[in-house]
Formats: C-alpha cells, structure tokens, sequence
C-alpha cells in the first residue's frame, strides 16, 4: 500500500471518529472521551491533511464548524455565520498566529483583545428595535436551533436594551454557561432524584438549554457572558472589539471583567499565564483564552479562512484534571 493510500484509509478512520465523538458532544451533550483526546484527534486529522492536501474535501470536520442543527427545534439561518476558532497549543504557535497577522495587516506590533474562553455553548440573540426578539445555538455556524423560550428564562440575558435609541437590528454572540457552584448543586439534585449525573458544566449548559419544555430550562440556573456582536443596523460606530464589548456592556449585557487589551506575542504569553493562573478560583470553567485582532478594520483586511477567523484564535490550557483513564489517541486502521 502506498503511503498516500495508507493516509486515506487513516483519515477515513479519523473523519469516523470525530463524526462520532461530535455527535455524542453536540447533539446528545453527552461527551465520550475528553476535550484533550478529542483535540489531540483532530490535530492528527489535519496533520495529515497538511501532508497530504489532495485527501483534503470539503466534508472533513477541518472545513466545517459543530455539530448538525437537525433536531427537534426549529432551525434559524443564521445572518451572519458563527464560525469556530483556530486553536494554539504551545508559545511557538502562539507567536506564529501573531506573524501572521502581522504579515497579513502589514503591521510592525498588533494590538489584540484578550478575554477568557469560557467552556459552555455559542448562542446569538437577536435584538430588533431593542427588543429581545429570537435566539439560536450555533448548530453548524449557518443553520442553528430555535431556542428563544429557553433563552428567555435566563435572567442574565436582557428582554430589552438599555437604550432610549436601540438599533434597529443587534446581534449579539456569546456563550451559555452553568456556574461552578450551581453544577455541583444541579448533579447532587439529579442524584437525589435518581437521575442522569452530567459530565460537566459545559454539557449540564448545553442539555439545560436545549430542553423543549422551557419549565425545566427555567429551573436550570444558566448564565451568559456576552463576548461579540453579529449583523448589527443603527449600532453606533466602533471601531474595535474593546469598544464593541465596552457598548454591549453599556447595554448591561454580562461581560468578563477579565477582558483586555494586550499588545505582540509578548503581551498575550503574559495574559495567558496570568489566567491560568487564576482559573481554578474563578466561578465557571474556560478551557483557554481567546485572542482577537483589536481593529475591525484589521480583522477586515485578515478576513476568514473555512471554519474559522484569520484575525482571532483559541490559545488553550491544559486538562484540568488528571486523566484517570489513559486514551489511546493513535487510531489505527
Ligand atoms: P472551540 O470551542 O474550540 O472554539 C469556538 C467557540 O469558542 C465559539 O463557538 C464560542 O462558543 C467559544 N468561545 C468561548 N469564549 C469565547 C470568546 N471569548 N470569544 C469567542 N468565542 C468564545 O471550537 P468548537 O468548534 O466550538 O468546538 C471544538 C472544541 O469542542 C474542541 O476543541 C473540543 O475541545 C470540544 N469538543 C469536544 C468533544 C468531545 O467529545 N469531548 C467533541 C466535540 C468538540
């Protein structure tokens, strides 16, 4: 066998095993293995797509974003598409994301927004003449889920901007996620009631929101953390991310207060090890940091490559845990 053909059979297998572990994680919010397995297969996935780009097609989860929206809600178009984040794992690749852009904007240092990644599930809520009018998960990053009753019952999420002059149309992109706290509390009362134990806040947040009785939503205590905006008519102008997230707190949309504005590779390491260090004392779990080209007029010029943006990227901690159970991550064909 070839090694070309080898490399096929290999990434049938990968593409498989994803489309399995992505099913268990997204549409039955019931994760097989763990977000470091799970990552450490889809690095290989792409190693091999880099070594071999004419295996590259288009239905390879490195071209597409999530999960399927095929499910018992009803599905929204997106107006703009909510796409995924690249990820670094190491310095090194941290400072090859900020050559690039530093190449593709033409810039001597880059200023990034930095924020926390916060490990619960994408939402956007649509906003029409300040009111609360529809929100979505994410689904595939163009078709989401219908989920604006459930979302109605967080308390975090305002119903109507705090704006004498809303905009016409305001998107508004964030992440649900349960508390720390309020999961211990929520799995201590599944067990009372003989119930189903979730694996962690991510996933009680994600099957808490995507009931279809919105009375067991209700009883679920969500958060939101408000992180960007989407299609947008009559906002103000702003001219960065920092200012875009300074205007959605104006609005008294939850934002993190560990958000802020870092300069070069230098100024982002330091970020990241800053909240890493903080992470296990904060109230909700973040699997990394996310960095974002400040300017919008830069993250224009850098734009968008398949599933993700060229002008941000996920730079992500270390399992929190230690694993009990060694995984295998090497699949064999
Ligand atoms: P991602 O979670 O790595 O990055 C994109 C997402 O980050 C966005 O959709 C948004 O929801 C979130 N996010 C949080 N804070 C943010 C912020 N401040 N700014 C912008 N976005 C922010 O990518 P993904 O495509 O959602 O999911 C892939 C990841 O999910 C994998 O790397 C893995 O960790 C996990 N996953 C695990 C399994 C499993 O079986 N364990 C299966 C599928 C996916």
């Amino acid at each position: 066998m070839s090694a070309l053909q080898e490399a096929a059979l290999l990434l049938q297998a990968l593409k498989q095993r994803i489309a399995d572990y992505d099913y268990h994680y997204y549409v039955l919010d019931a994760p097989q293995v763990s977000d470091n397995t799970y990552d450490g297969v889809f690095r290989q996935l792409l190693e091999i797509e880099q070594q071999f780009p004419e295996l590259l097609t288009a239905d390879s989860p490195s071209q597409r974003v999530g999960g399927s929206a095929a499910s018992a809600f009803d599905s929204v178009q997106h107006r703009q598409a909510m796409l995924s984040l690249n990820n670094a794992f190491s310095d090194e690749e941290l400072e090859a994301f900020d050559r690039r852009v530093r190449e593709g904007t033409d810039q001597l240092q880059v200023e990034y927004a930095v924020e926390p990644k916060f490990d619960g599930l994408a939402i956007t809520l649509t906003y029409e003449d300040g009111r609360f009018v529809q929100g979505a998960t994410r689904g595939d990053g163009y078709t989401g889920e219908n989920v604006t009753h459930n979302l109605k019952t967080i308390r975090a999420i305002p119903s109507r901007l705090n704006t004498a002059h809303p905009p016409a149309l305001l998107e508004v992109r964030g992440e649900v996620l349960m508390l720390k706290k309020d999961f211990e509390k929520l799995n201590q009362q599944q067990a009372a009631a003989g119930a189903k134990l979730f694996a962690n806040p991510r996933n009680a947040a994600a099957g808490s929101l995507r009931q279809l009785d919105s009375k067991i939503t209700a009883k679920r205590p969500l958060h939101f953390f408000a992180y960007g905006l989407g299609a947008s008519e009559g906002v103000p102008d702003l001219r960065s991310h920092a200012e875009a997230m300074q205007y959605l707190a104006g609005l008294r949309f939850p934002v993190s207060q560990l958000r802020a504005v870092k300069t070069g590779a230098q100024g982002l390491a330091e970020y990241y090890r800053d909240i890493g260090a903080q992470r296990s004392q904060l109230p909700f779990d973040i699997d990394g940091v996310v960095y974002k080209v400040n300017s919008f007029a830069l993250q224009d010029m850098l734009g968008f490559v398949s599933r993700a943006p060229r002008w941000a990227i996920a730079h992500k901690f270390p399992a929190e845990e230690a694993v009990t159970v060694v995984e295998d991550i090497t699949v064999q064909v």
